[in-house]
């Protein structure tokens, strides 16, 4: 999959630019504040309908404009795609694939787009939610049955939350009540975990041997799941146990009013050379880390038949000449298409003769080198 071609009206601080784009690896320079990660964003808003930055649409709006707009030509195996979006304030985003209405519940995420940014460090750096929406945002884009079961999970544990205030309020007291919930929360529950188990195990073997080409052959890297529910490695027992614990903590979650055992609480751990990465890892070993959980990404999404297209996002000045040079071989052997922001020249850029189209960017314009 590539994208041949974008349009962008009003997006950010485009005004109006069209471009066509390297199938391989795009270059983009540029000094700080031009508009090199709005580029990265429109490319990402298109496919996926949605911003890796905002939620909110009216930040993505050139400020005193009343619509942005969007448009690619996408090639995929199945064909070409012309994709165009248009958004108004208080309006639904309009979406249109060769020229069919499309709604955004339908197209959300259509088309796989890997992203690795400065703030995507925060995966090791922050607490267990931004792990754990990671792993469901993966899980959701490569199996639609996760996505399913996890909305599901998610509604159910809405409803025995509820159902848990309103006894601690006194509203309700009838015995039984909180039954049918507990079950259905521990039958979608250890769907769950068992999934991000599987997935965070395909993650962690090809993370760990592209971990180990940009690190060097002297660091591994492991990835372990950490659930509330304490079923020791054995995924068969997680009914079980998930039940004896809710049953044992009903008082505290009564008190609390709220589910205190569960996967919306669970997390996974990232080590590096067997000590945690989050206490021990120096910068470049937990930047070097997350690529190679991001380029793991990739690499599951080829799995499962899908060519991907990454982002990356100024990363190369935060690494060294060696992980930053075998990046670049990564980048310039794999079939997918590859965009790479960058502020100062990028070292072994000539190397990329053939396989990559360079451009600067400079107050909202775009243009090739
Ligand atoms: P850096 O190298 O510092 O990361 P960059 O080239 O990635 O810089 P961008 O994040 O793309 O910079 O932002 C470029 C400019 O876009 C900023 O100066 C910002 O003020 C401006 N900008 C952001 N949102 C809007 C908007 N909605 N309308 C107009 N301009 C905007
Ligand atoms: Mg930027």
């Amino acid at each position: 999959m590539y994208l041949a071609a974008l349009k962008l009206n009003n997006f950010r601080n485009y005004s109006r630019q069209e471009i066509s784009f390297h199938p391989q690896i795009n270059i983009f320079s540029g000094l700080n504040a031009q508009g090199k990660t709005n580029l990265l964003e429109a490319i990402y808003y298109l496919t996926a309908a949605r911003s890796f930055r905002t939620n909110q649409e009216l930040d993505l709006l050139r400020f005193e404009s009343d619509f942005f707009s969007l448009g690619g030509i996408l090639h995929k195996k199945e064909g070409r795609f012309k994709i165009e979006l248009l958004y108004r304030p208080s309006q639904p985003l309009q979406i249109r694939v060769n020229s069919l209405a499309i709604r955004r519940g339908e197209y959300l995420y259509r088309y796989p787009v890997v992203t690795f940014t400065p703030d995507d460090l925060l995966l090791i750096k922050e607490g267990p939610s931004r792990r754990r929406r990671f792993l469901d945002t993966e899980g959701s884009r490569l199996k639609p049955f996760y996505h399913h079961r996890l909305r599901d999970y998610y509604r159910v544990l809405q409803q025995r939350n509820r159902v848990l205030k309103e006894k601690r309020s006194g509203r309700h007291s009838g015995p039984g009540l909180m039954e049918p919930w507990d079950e259905a929360l521990i039958e979608l529950g250890a769907i769950i975990v068992r999934e991000r188990i599987k997935l965070l195990k395909a993650l962690e073997t090809q993370a760990r041997s592209h971990f180990l080409t940009l690190a060097g052959e002297q660091e591994s890297l492991a990835l372990c799941y950490l659930s509330t529910i304490e079923f020791s490695e054995d995924p068969g027992l997680i009914e079980d146990i998930f039940r004896e614990q809710l049953s044992a903590g009903y008082t505290d979650e009564l008190r609390r009013g709220a589910t205190l055992t569960g996967p919306h609480l669970d997390d996974f751990a990232i080590a590096i050379n067997g000590s945690d990465a989050r206490k021990f890892a120096s910068q470049g070993q937990q930047r070097t880390a997350v690529l190679a959980l991001k380029i793991g990404e990739v690499d599951l999404f080829k799995r499962s038949g899908t060519e991907t297209i990454l982002l990356l996002d100024d990363i190369f000045s935060e690494f060294d000449e060696k992980r930053g040079a075998h990046l670049l071989q990564f980048l310039s052997k794999r079939e997918g298409q590859s965009f790479i922001t960058t502020a100062s020249p990028l070292a072994g850029e000539g190397n990329l003769a053939g396989c990559s189209k360079s451009y600067s960017i400079y107050g909202g314009k775009i243009r090739i080198d």
